[in-house]
């Protein structure tokens, strides 16, 4: 499984995105039911005809850690480090769409970008 499949390019494209979204307005864990304030990164799931939000720890994304879209080199890193990464929408009432506002990856790979965008 763990074949060294790391070719120079960065095309594969092939696995479906990882979404997670930034609620835009406060909300309650459909698991926990804990309270969520806007800004809070949930996991939107659906189910028969509704929409579940699941909060951080429910969705297991605890772990991971934001980078904001503020630093595009250091999420392009983030990214290449990162075995998984989830792309964090949010909705904009001003523009009536999703903007992205960053990503979370792994800590690790986080540091790892840091550490390389700061040498280069
Ligand atoms: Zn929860």
């Amino acid at each position: 499984m763990a074949d060294d499949e790391h070719a120079n390019t960065e095309n594969k494209k092939t696995e479906k995105k990882n979404t997670v979204f930034a609620l835009s307005r406060a909300s309650r864990c459909h698991a926990c039911d804990k309270k969520l304030v806007r800004g809070d990164i949930v996991k939107l799931e659906n189910s028969k005809d509704d929409t579940e939000a699941l909060c951080r720890s429910c969705a297991q994304l605890d772990a991971y850690q934001l980078v904001g879209k503020g630093s595009a080199k250091i999420t392009r890193l983030a990214t290449k480090y990162s075995k998984v990464t989830y792309v964090v929408l949010q909705w904009s009432d001003t523009w009536k769409c999703y903007e992205r506002v960053g990503i979370l990856a792994e800590p690790q790979a986080v540091h790892q970008a840091e550490k390389e965008s700061g040498k280069a």
